[in-house]
């Protein structure tokens, strides 16, 4: 988090990183081809959409932080997760996503990758039998993402990598809610690991980035095929600004964990509470999986209420003066929003008959997805305790 890839300790040499916000840099006739398909690894910098001595930092330290070969950024976790769908899916290969995971991965399989003679199945990640179910001959890549946005599903990553290469497919895992501290998908057998870097590892809800980290010939594919040719580089400012968060990740995600650990416990032991999930509860559907794969159950929470979700969400905005009310998560002030079943079960997921029954039994008529920040856990209580009264 704070010294992997940096560059030079002689006399007089920086010791914060410095952003390179040069798009070009000196070459010499003949040194480099102008193609990006002869791109060598090992290339001096040249343009900043093909790499960056900033970009370099960043993801050097994402390697490292994942236990992977290298890493790619990206202008977003949208930007790395579509790049990678695209350059591992071509027409009639088939992909198998979760069935709960970040809505835009989600619209983007059910609603894009179908017109381009991908096909896509869905289940529910959290029981494997189920992927291994669904797996075609032409299944090239398995796509999971645990804890799952919004309702904090967890998936086991060692039994899902097993099954999906037993079939020759790949398996994408999304920890952005995790984040290398949480969760290591390398270790357990995954091929590629995917984070919105915008979230928990730039910390502070300034700057949008994605990464993709895995073995060094993947992401040279990747970079060639996907990032130079679609074109989502990530600015080196934002870079910056995410090495900058990087720093304190690790005590930030002590907080956040410690936070959700009490925010949960006494949200699950309000009068007006239904239901709460949060791996780290022992209530949690997949608490025991969560346990034995996570090192931090980091700072997401979700919570029903008994009565009222859809009304008491607009009162419960106004109310809150410490929390906001607003969209992202992995902040270090505390972000609360709602999401309704309805909405997000028909747009988003697609589900039907019992996949649809399972979420809904899971979060009711909708969830509150509150991203625990790192204020004074009373304060965030008083906070909620006035709001919801
Ligand atoms: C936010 C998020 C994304 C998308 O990341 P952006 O940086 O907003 O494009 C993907 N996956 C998960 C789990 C997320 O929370």
């Amino acid at each position: 988090m704070l010294h992997a890839g940096e560059k030079g300790r002689g006399e007089g040499a920086p010791v914060s990183t410095v952003p390179v916000l040069s798009t070009s840099f000196h070459t010499t006739p003949g040194a480099i081809g102008f193609s990006a398909n002869d791109l060598q690894q090992d290339a001096p910098h040249f343009y900043t959409r093909w790499s960056n001595p900033t970009l370099e930092v960043l993801e050097t330290r994402l390697a490292a932080l994942d236990g992977g070969e290298a890493a790619l950024s990206f202008a977003s976790g949208m930007a790395a997760i579509a790049a990678l769908f695209l350059d591992r899916l071509s027409a009639g290969d088939h992909l198998v996503l979760a069935n709960v995971c970040y809505a835009g991965v989600a619209e983007l399989a059910h609603d894009i990758l179908p017109a381009k003679g991908i096909s896509v199945t869905t289940v529910d990640a959290s029981d494997p039998a189920a992927v291994e179910a669904a797996l075609r001959p032409e299944t090239k890549l398995v796509h999971i993402e645990t804890p799952s946005n919004p309702i904090l599903r967890v998936a086991d990553v060692e039994a899902i990598a097993r099954i999906a290469h037993a079939v020759g497919a790949e398996l994408s895992v999304d920890a952005t809610i995790a984040t290398p501290l949480g969760l290591r998908p390398l270790a357990l057998g995954a091929d590629y690991v995917v984070h919105s870097l915008t979230k928990y590892i730039c910390g502070h809800g300034d700057a949008l980035g994605g990464a993709v980290i895995g073995k060094a010939d993947d992401i040279a594919r990747l970079r060639r095929g996907a990032l130079i040719h679609f074109g989502g580089a990530l600015s080196p400012f934002s870079a910056f600004l995410i090495l900058r968060g990087l720093e304190t990740l690790d005590a930030r995600m002590r907080v956040h964990e410690a936070n959700a650990r009490r925010l949960s416990t006494w949200l699950e032991a309000h009068p007006k509470v239904s239901r709460v999930l949060w791996p780290g509860l022992a209530s949690h559907p997949q608490h025991a999986l969560a346990a034995r794969q996570m090192t931090n159950f980091s700072g997401l929470v979700s919570f029903s209420l008994k009565e009222g979700s859809p009304a008491a969400a607009a009162p419960l905005a106004e109310e809150l003066k410490v929390i906001s009310y607003a969209v992202s998560l992995g902040k270090t002030k505390s972000l609360i929003f709602y999401i309704p079943s309805d909405d997000i079960v028909r747009s988003s997921f697609h589900l039907e008959g019992r996949a649809a029954a399972d979420y809904r039994a899971v979060a009711g008529e909708g969830v509150f997805r509150f991203s625990v920040g790192i204020e004074a856990a009373d304060d965030l209580i008083a906070d909620l305790d006035t709001a919801l009264s």
